[in-house]
């Protein structure tokens, strides 16, 4: 028997040894989590980018109109939302040497994060209906300039880029971006839509969210659009079900 078709006899039989569930992706790099392989190799992920960020655009026009063209921005985050970092999340899970911190650092250095599918069109309508952009990032201060020039360098347009600073909180840099201080050159700009991928994206939102009525969700689909990120986010300190 071939090397190749023993393999597979065995791997069969070994399937038939186990109830447990398979997790490894079939066909892909043993170790990698299945979560980063839907993340980089599934249909449904863009799909649902795609769908997301079309659903917004639609509502984001019918709000826009009657808006004074300068007067209005939109709020939204960089990672899992403009850019995807799936690439740093398989190389960690393939060579974990070295600090989180020392490793992230070297990915933000790269500007290696792709744009995600839908991002780019969505803003450049945002642009075309006289909206602003304030991207609004927990990426550290210290990394603020590399991560302007990789939303730059992947065609992600925006007018601000407002960093972590001192909290992780990003009601203050809302604060700032309606009542004009986010940049001298901005005036004062009422904020008409938050997209991002985590609940603290969204204005007086937390993972207590997840407890309440259908009706708080309402915001979602209409002032509020929210992306799916299975590699990490605030729900990994919920407690277990
Ligand atoms: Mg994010």
């Amino acid at each position: 028997m071939h090397r190749w078709s023993m393999l597979f006899v065995v791997s069969l039989l070994a399937g038939c040894a186990t109830t447990a569930p398979v997790r490894q992706p079939q066909g892909q790099t043993p170790e990698l989590p299945l979560e980063i392989h839907w993340v980089r190799n599934s249909a449904e992920y863009r799909a649902v980018l795609e769908q997301t960020y079309r659903l917004a655009t639609e509502v984001l026009e019918r709000r826009a109109a009657g808006r004074e063209p300068g007067t209005w921005a939109v709020a939204i985050d960089a990672d899992e939302t403009l850019i995807g970092n799936s690439l740093q999340s398989k190389e960690r899970a393939l060579d974990s040497a070295g600090s989180w911190e020392s490793v992230w650092d070297e990915w933000v250095e790269r500007r290696a994060a792709p744009a995600l599918p839908g991002a780019q069109r969505f803003l450049s309508r945002v642009q075309e209906l006289g909206g602003r952009i304030a991207v609004v990032t927990n990426r550290r201060d210290r990394h603020c300039v590399q991560t302007a020039e990789n939303l730059e360098q992947v065609g992600i347009p925006f007018d601000v880029i407002l960093c972590r600073g001192e909290t992780r909180d990003k009601q203050p840099r809302w604060s700032s971006v309606e009542d004009g201080t986010a940049r001298a050159d901005l005036p004062a700009l009422e904020i008409v839509m938050w997209v991002g991928d985590n609940i603290h994206d969204f204005p007086d939102l937390g993972q207590d969210l997840r407890f309440a009525d259908p009706d708080a969700f309402a915001d979602f689909g209409d002032m509020f659009f929210i992306l799916p990120n299975p590699l990490y986010g605030s729900w990994e300190d919920n407690p277990g079900d």
